[in-house]
């Protein structure tokens, strides 16, 4: 089937990228998948994406960011044993957990970038005239490169409907900054009532990578301005509940602010100068981002290619919606009734999201066309 897939891989890159000319340096963006996630994109299909662009004399580099916080959670599962949560927050870690999925230069053929710096920050304000953002952080070392190839897995999300062309750009090539103000209502706040010094080393300022919280007349202090919502700072206090969360966002807001982000990356980096391959298999109800996704909701359908983010993620949600769905054992031992063709079975089996957030916001936001033509080959 691998190979079967990466033959069809082949074909989908000879259509759609002709726009790679001789000593193009070409940005892979991929995602690697959370450590002990089982449905990430195998490397095998990014390395034949990477063995194509060199085949039209372009120079690969595989592009990733770094997700929200900024340090490995260990879970206790028993006396003697944790696993470890959120690897990849950081490049060193995120690298580690990149290694562990195949994503690395010796087996793909590319290598692995981190374009928003060890800790997600380094990035280009964007001005945009969107539908909630005025302004978004682009990862700065996006703009390093020529021509951009969006790499994605699509399969559903717990917050967006599902995870495609537009979330890989959206949430993908930005900085921490806007993937906290796509996430997040309001900032992170210290509680003083809860704050105590004599209780830490003052982990909080040692943490913050932008020096927004300061200890003033013994209370930390955030400056909201400066604060980009990493969670460093949340993630090192030993004292519970010194530092809130900020709420987070309603979903349909969320996809409205991932599409601004998209439409940022689109406007700043050249809409013709990218072009996206999703890869419609193993789809699971749940991300690459959480530990486990578990079981595909709907069989494979196949590879997509297009010039269009919008396109390509319709055409997929189409392909899913007209899919059969898949039974799933449920909690009791028991199969359930598959989701009959037709029925869109993101929003069926996850009331809390809609598909058409994402879709509509892009629409919206004017970043693409709805409309498509399927060419099967
Ligand atoms: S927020 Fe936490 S780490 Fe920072 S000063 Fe207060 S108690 Fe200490
Ligand atoms: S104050 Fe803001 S930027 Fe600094 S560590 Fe905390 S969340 Fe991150």
């Amino acid at each position: 089937m691998v190979t079967n897939n990466l033959v069809k891989t082949r074909l989908i890159l000879d259509k759609i990228l002709d726009n790679i000319n001789s000593g193009d340096k070409v940005g892979v963006k991929v995602h690697v998948g959370e450590a002990y996630n089982t449905r990430y994109l195998r490397h095998d299909y990014v390395h034949e994406v990477v063995d194509f662009i060199k085949s039209k004399g372009g120079i690969p580099t595989l592009i990733e960011t770094q997700g929200i916080g900024m340090n490995v959670k260990h879970l206790n599962i028993s006396e003697n044993y944790s696993i470890r949560l959120g690897c990849r927050k950081t490049a060193t870690e995120h690298k580690k957990t990149a290694n562990l999925h195949g994503y690395n230069e010796s087996l793909i053929g590319a290598p692995l970038k981190f374009i928003d710096g060890e800790n997600g920050i380094d990035g280009k304000i964007i001005e945009i005239d969107g539908i909630h953002l005025k302004d978004v952080s682009v990862a700065a070392g996006l703009f390093d490169f020529d021509k951009l190839v969006i790499v994605s897995h699509f399969k559903g999300h717990p917050q967006a409907g599902f995870g495609g062309a537009l979330k890989n750009l959206g949430i993908g090539c930005i900085t921490k900054r806007n993937k906290f103000r796509a996430h997040f209502d309001g900032d992170l706040k210290v509680n003083p009532k809860k704050c105590d010094i004599s209780k830490c080393n003052q982990e909080c300022v040692q943490a913050c990578p932008v020096g927004a919280i300061k200890i003033v007349n013994e209370i930390a202090v955030i400056d909201p301005s400066t604060c980009i919502g990493c969670f460093g700072c949340k993630e090192k206090c030993p004292v519970r509940k010194a530092i809130k969360s900020a709420a987070l966002a309603n979903f349909d807001i969320f996809c409205g602010r991932v599409i601004d982000n998209a439409k940022a990356v689109l406007t700043s980096f050249g809409k013709e100068n990218i072009r996206c391959i999703n890869f419609a298999l193993e789809i699971t109800l749940m991300c690459d981002c959480v530990v486990n996704p578990s079981v595909p909701i709907v069989p494979d359908l196949g590879i997509f290619g297009s010039v269009d983010p919008l396109a390509i993620d319709k055409a997929c949600v189409d392909a899913e919606t007209n899919a059969p769905g898949i039974p799933i054992l449920n909690e009791n031992g028991q199969w359930t009734k598959p989701t009959a063709p037709g029925i869109e079975k993101f929003n069926a089996l996850n009331k809390m999201v809609n598909v058409s957030w994402q879709l509509d916001a892009a629409v919206k936001d004017r970043i693409g066309n709805i409309e498509y033509e399927l060419i099967k080959i």
